[in-house]
């Protein structure tokens, strides 16, 4: 078959039988889902009925994972690093250090509050935040910094525990990517000051929507409880009947909390989570050591001080001299038909990312050169757009296949490479396929 023509060509792709399903269900996670419809209690804020909420049992069991003392479960990983900021108490005037390759979330979240994205420039070996750039973007005004563990990657912990501390300013982790993995035998979310997940529908444990804040902090962790929640707390003393939330109103709040019925999918997944992660190990390995066969594509390397790397996106890195000079949107297409799944190019820049657009949103309050910060455009990211022009992921559910997946990876590669003359035939697809 693989000598036959390229898949988007009209040749027989090189796998024709589905890959594993994402998101997963199991018996149990039905069971549970059945148990809160069947109860009167779908939300934080519904009557306690004399059992403790799926949502409190997943915050303990997340924050156990961890091995910190606090959870705050969130409507999304967006909202997450909303409360994680506001918890900090970041607004405006201040400014806070983003990674310019990552989801457009990660700097909306920041003018959201008030504060400035400054976006820095990428480690090219990691696609991670440069720790060299981040220094040499902080001022006076900055207040924090937002580091990313991207696709397959950890940002670098110890430069940015240290750059942090020297500046004495607060390290956010951004784990939305990365849940399970481990930093020096630390678990990522755990190195800064707070950690935050996202449980959205792609992601390594997902509720369709849904997102955590991790923290060892107890003051920030009273802050973080109040802010999801219209300024209530839980209720040590719950009694039956009524609501489990105190009002106390330290902060104002608002609602960002996850029902019953995403809590009890998520206190499922995360009992997979590890098994899950090391599937997908072992099945990068194994293609990692069929492509270090061939020339042409390469699996970069995780630095060393990752004891546990986790693979929401596994990135490939080309060398696209060696498919005939071919884009890497025309390769990712060809894969991608090949392979009957979407293998994408990385992210746009986010200094010139479609999706995000602050200046379009109204700023009334705000005087013209606060305005002008905001501007992405006026950001220059010369490793992420590198990085843009040679890599491509593969999403997580491939490398929950076996090694017959894998070697169907490796073959696609091998035929896309001997066919690349061709991909300038290729019709660009107008929308990109899920995840
Ligand atoms: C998914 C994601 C987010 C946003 O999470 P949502 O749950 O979609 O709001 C933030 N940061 C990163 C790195 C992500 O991948």
């Amino acid at each position: 078959m693989s000598d036959d023509i390229l898949a988007c060509l009209g040749g027989q792709a090189v796998r024709t039988s589905p890959w594993p399903r994402w998101p997963r269900v199991t018996e149990s996670t039905r069971r549970a889902v059945l148990d809160v419809l069947g109860s009167t209690r779908w939300a934080v804020s519904g009557a306690f009925d004399g059992r403790v909420s799926y949502e409190r049992r997943f915050a303990e069991a997340f924050a156990t994972f961890h091995g910190v003392p606090f959870c705050t479960p969130t409507a999304s990983g967006t909202t997450a690093l909303t409360i994680a900021l506001q918890a900090l108490g970041i607004g405006r005037g201040d400014e806070v250090l983003v990674p310019g390759l990552t989801w457009v979330a990660c700097a909306s979240a920041v003018w959201s509050v008030g504060a400035v994205p400054v976006l820095v420039d990428i480690d090219p070996a990691t696609l991670t935040m440069s720790p060299e750039a981040a220094a040499a973007a902080c001022t006076e005004r900055t207040a924090a910094i937002l580091v990313v563990h991207l696709f397959c990657q950890v940002a670098d912990l110890d430069a940015f525990t240290d750059l942090a501390n020297l500046r004495g300013i607060a390290l956010i982790e951004d784990c939305a990517q990365a849940h399970g993995a481990r930093w020096l035998a630390r678990p990522v979310g755990t190195h800064g000051a707070v950690g935050c997940f996202s449980m959205q529908q792609s992601k390594l444990l997902t509720s369709g929507e849904g997102g955590a804040v991790i923290t060892a902090d107890e003051r920030l962790y009273n802050r973080l409880e109040q802010l999801r929640c219209d300024g209530r707390r839980f209720s040590t003393e719950p009694s039956l009947g009524r609501l489990e939330l105190l009002e106390v109103g330290d902060v104002q709040g608002r609602n960002f909390c996850l029902s019953e019925f995403q809590a009890a999918v998520l206190a499922e997944g995360l009992t997979r989570l590890e098994g899950q992660n090391a599937t997908r190990t072992r099945n990068v390995n194994n293609l990692a050591a069929m492509l270090d066969q061939s020339e042409g594509v390469r699996i970069p390397p995780a630095d060393r001080r990752v004891t546990t790397q986790t693979f929401y996106g596994l990135v490939l890195r080309f060398d696209l001299e060696l498919f005939a000079g071919a884009s890497i949107d025309a390769v990712a297409r060809a894969l991608s038909s090949e392979l009957r799944t979407s293998i994408n190019p990385i992210y746009e820049p986010l200094n010139r990312h479609p999706l995000l657009c602050p200046l379009n949103a109204p700023r009334g309050d705000m005087a013209q050169p606060e305005v002008d910060r905001l501007d992405p455009r006026r950001f220059d990211l010369p490793a992420a757009e590198d990085a843009r022009r040679t890599c491509a992921t593969i999403t997580h559910p491939v490398l929950l296949d076996t090694e017959i997946g894998m070697a169907q990876v490796a073959e696609a590669l091998a035929k896309v490479r001997r066919y690349a003359k061709l991909l300038c035939a290729v019709q660009p697809l107008v929308n990109r396929q899920a995840f």
